[in-house]
């Protein structure tokens, strides 16, 4: 038992405590869990468990599919390290606490001039969650948070406080995506936007339409993506609102937005298919119905040839699968662990249903993807091996490098972690 073989953490803890992520397939059970309400409090459990022998894990929302928050040491949940620290309306910079929600983050910046460049399917994540796994929302000229992070408090391996700035540029570019394995982050800073309004509008095309759109629609749209639904229960499955009486099938559930500065008094408008509003407020959404997702990225160039192939295998193989696929685009970027490096991207999501066996039909698609040079999201299921990550990353080895200075130990690597970039 942990409390018999360990000495007790610094501040509040509960041991043995089962933890389970949002999609209910990652589970483990920390020695102990803390809520350390302050950088310091975050020092003092990881030099605990550094004296100790224990590992250390950190955990945002638990949003992430994969094997990377579980640890048998000590699990530290970010949730009260929360709130807006600084803003900056000449550098469009916003600083906050590790585990802010990103959905905590749209208010106070809107207060301070400032929006968040681009966000998500949902707010839910907190910020060092989403940064660790390079999430990202759709628009080719719109990088993902992790390309947004300019600066970092990071707890390290050693049990020191360390900045990383962009005066490091190789360490920030290792920090940028490194799926929690350099140590805790307790602050960033983000490049922001001067705060905008957006004009959202959702259509319903054929996928004959959505293909003779596609570049245009890739050009024209600050935000453009599509879910493409195979069956008629599929839009359900992500809860999407359709056209009552009419078929989905072969057709997309579209979202275009363009951004605005409008006036809130007369211009906020909310109709079925068309919405304008703070960027915060558009963007803002959840799911409420659990699935398990795989989420690989190819070059944009590939995209449409991408896309068809995932059609073709759902509709003469895996016909049982129900899920819909979702296509957004993210810009390139510098990052070392990033999947968007050096490469302008077109997304392809596809999710399981809970409870049934999608493993054929996940390892299907990613041979099927391995031929278009995909790159897997880090916190969505995949089928990475260390030989594989380091054919996809050319800059893996400098990453690598970067963890093992904050980390020699291994302080932050749990199983998963290690057999993958330890
Ligand atoms: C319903 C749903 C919708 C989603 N939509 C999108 C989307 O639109 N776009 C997209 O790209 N992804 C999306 N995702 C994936 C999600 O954004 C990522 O998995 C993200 O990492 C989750 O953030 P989190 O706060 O839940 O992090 P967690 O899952 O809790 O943790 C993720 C990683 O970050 C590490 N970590 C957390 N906090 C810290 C910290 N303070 N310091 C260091 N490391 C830390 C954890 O140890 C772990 O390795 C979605 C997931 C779900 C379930």
């Amino acid at each position: 038992m942990p409390t018999k073989l360990y000495a007790t953490p610094p501040i509040p803890y509960v041991t043995e405590k089962p933890w389970t992520n949002w999609g209910g397939n990652q589970a483990c059970t920390p020695a102990f869990t803390v809520r350390p309400k302050n950088e310091q409090e975050v020092l003092d459990v990881v030099r605990f468990a550094i004296r100790e022998g224990l590992p250390v894990r950190a955990v945002g929302a638990g949003h992430s599919f994969t094997p990377i928050v579980q640890t048998g040491g000590v699990l530290i949940d970010t949730e009260l390290l929360t709130g807006v620290t600084g803003t900056d309306t000449t550098k469009n910079r916003a600083r906050v606490l590790g585990g802010t929600r990103i959905s905590d983050m749209g208010a106070p910046l809107w207060d301070a001039g400032l929006s968040l460049s681009n966000q998500g399917d949902i707010d839910k994540q907190s910020i060092s969650g989403a940064i660790a796994t390079a999430t990202h929302g759709s628009g080719i000229n719109l990088g993902s948070f992790s390309s947004r992070l300019r600066w970092a408090r990071i707890i390290n391996g050693h049990g020191e406080v360390v900045e990383v700035d962009e005066n490091d540029l190789n360490t920030l570019r290792a920090a940028q995506v490194a799926i929690g394995t350099l140590g805790i982050m307790t602050e960033v800073e983000l490049e922001v936007s001067p705060r905008y309004h957006i004009k959202e509008e959702i259509t319903f095309p054929t996928w004959d339409e959505t293909k003779a759109g596609w570049d245009q629609n890739i050009a024209d749209y600050r935000h453009y993506s599509f879910i493409w639904c195979q069956a008629d229960d599929s839009a359900a499955l992500y809860e999407l609102p359709t056209p009552a009486g009419e078929s989905m099938v072969n057709r997309t559930y579209t979202k275009k937005y363009v951004a605005a500065n409008l006036d809130e008094a007369g211009e906020i408008v909310t109709t079925e298919n068309r919405r304008a509003d703070r960027a915060y407020k558009i963007y803002a959404g959840g799911y409420m119905i659990p699935f398990h997702e795989l989420e690989y990225y190819v070059p944009a160039e590939k995209g449409l040839a991408a896309v068809e192939a995932v059609q073709n295998l759902l509709t003469t193989k895996h016909t049982a699968e129900r899920y819909p696929i979702e296509v957004r685009w993210v810009q390139g970027d510098d990052a070392y662990l990033s999947p968007f490096y050096k490469r302008d991207t077109t997304v392809l999501s596809v999710s399981g249903a809970p409870g049934t066996d999608y493993w054929p039909y996940l390892r299907d698609l990613d041979a099927l993807l391995e031929d278009f040079d995909a790159r897997p999201h880090w916190g969505k299921i995949h089928f990475l091996t260390r030989d594989r990550i380091e054919k996809m990353y050319p800059e893996y080895d400098k990453f690598v490098a970067v963890r093992r200075e904050f980390d020699p130990d291994g302080v932050f690597l749990n199983d998963n972690l290690r057999s993958l970039v330890g």
